[in-house]
């Protein structure tokens, strides 16, 4: 790990500390599983509304399997894209009952082969569940890492592997945890809060916001 880097995750560490938390309410690892798939393009707070009842109503992955293709659609319709998610759950929690007993499985070639699981939700559970180092790579891992010069991919799949090469595996899952709070609190995709910031002296973008004020004057 370079000194930069390092320099880079004290900073974290020292403002958002060590502590594991996970911003999608769950109690069982399907519960996660489930909960993840329908985070995609929804925000978590969303999310764990909806889930909130989804998870009475559907208490067990057999009732998942078994349910009624329209009715889980209007169950779940306020995290968007509510067809192709209600079609993956489905199929997802068939494979777990047919595969796995009902567990969720912990490889990432496993978990990648369900319905509607890619490498992101795949790494949530392995690094969540699991405890296995993972890096997840959302939209504030993407866009703040590329920001502290961690990797110059858009693709989230470069992003991890090359997250994976400059980051110690202790800081994998704590990274994300870490930056999804930075990227909350202050490093929004549009009008961060720079002045405000305590990672300014490893960003790019705002060494480069500098520069060009620099050259206006
Ligand atoms: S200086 Fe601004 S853009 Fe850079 S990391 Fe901090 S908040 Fe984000």
């Amino acid at each position: 790990m370079t000194k930069r880097t390092k320099a880079i995750l004290d900073k974290l560490d020292e403002v958002y500390t060590r502590e594991y938390k996970c911003y999608l309410d769950h109690e069982t690892p399907w519960q996660l599983l489930i909960a993840t798939m329908l985070s995609a393009q929804c925000t978590d707070a969303r999310v764990n509304i909806v889930t909130k009842e989804l998870f009475k109503k559907y208490d067990t992955v057999e009732k998942f399997a078994n349910a009624d293709l329209k009715e889980l659609e209007q169950d779940i319709k306020p995290t968007g894209f509510y067809h192709n998610k209600a079609k993956n759950i489905i199929s997802c929690t068939n494979t777990l009952m047919e595969k796995y007993n009902g567990e969720v499985p912990d490889s990432l070639e496993d978990l990648t082969a369900l319905a509607g699981v890619g490498r992101k939700t795949a790494n949530v559970i392995r690094g969540n569940i699991f405890n296995q180092p993972s890096i997840v790579v959302d939209t504030h891992v993407k866009r703040i890492s590329k920001r502290l010069g961690l990797t110059k991919e858009d693709d989230p799949e470069k992003v991890e592997f090359e997250l994976m090469k400059v980051l110690p595996k202790d800081h994998w899952i704590l990274y994300n945890i870490q930056i999804i709070t930075f990227g909350r609190q202050i490093c929004f995709a549009r009008g961060p809060k720079c002045e405000e910031c305590f990672l300014t002296d490893y960003c790019l973008e705002y060494k480069e916001k500098n520069k060009k004020k620099k050259i206006k004057k």
